[in-house]
């Protein structure tokens, strides 16, 4: 599963909408926004779910969106960007596209070809960018129609607002991304 970094966002009436965060159990790390089971596993006072292998201290058994892989004997280091299964809850297979790599370019893997599998390290993967820019293009394309469908003033404001956040986010989320991406590429230098 990988996360959004929603940061506190502000409100044009000057108020704050806090995004609440998740830390690892494991070693305490910032591993991105809290899902909903969280929130309400945190409300109702119970133990929140065991993320260390989400968050990459203790070692991944299984393929999930973000991890990093390498296939076959090559030595090219994959992202997840998505896991598809089968109607049974295996996996059917994996969709992987080069690790920091620019291009975005696409494979199809068999969990079997898979080598090296690695916990996501990038706080936000490419998967959630990928993700997160079809939601963007979406949000665009609706101000577009409802500005064609001639729409009142009020409801095109109100339509502008809300794309505005989900554009903004998305801005954010993306820079995070390329902010990771740099540090990466230059450790691995
Ligand atoms: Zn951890």
């Amino acid at each position: 599963m990988a996360r959004n970094f929603t940061p506190t966002i502000v409100n044009p009436d000057g108020s704050r909408t806090i995004h609440v965060h998740r830390y690892c159990n494991g070693c305490n790390r910032n591993i991105g926004d809290v899902t909903d089971a969280e929130m309400d596993a945190s409300i109702a006072g119970l133990s929140l779910p065991d993320v260390r292998e989400e968050c990459g201290c203790i070692p991944l058994k299984t393929p999930v969106m973000g991890a990093t892989c390498t296939f076959g004997s090559g030595k090219t280091v994959w992202e997840i960007v998505k896991v598809n299964h089968n109607q049974d809850g295996t996996i059917k297979d994996l969709h992987l596209s080069k690790y920091l790599g620019d291009g975005y370019t696409n494979r199809w893997a068999q969990v079997s070809e898979i080598r090296n599998l690695k916990a996501q390290t990038l706080r936000v993967s490419l998967a959630t960018i990928l993700a997160l820019r079809e939601e963007a293009e979406k949000a665009a394309k609706k101000v577009q129609d409802t500005i064609r469908s001639k729409a009142r003033p009020g409801q095109l404001m109100e339509i502008v607002g809300n794309t505005n956040s989900t554009l903004a986010n998305y801005a954010h989320v993306y820079a995070i991304h390329l902010e990771d991406v740099a540090k990466e590429a230059e450790a691995q230098s």
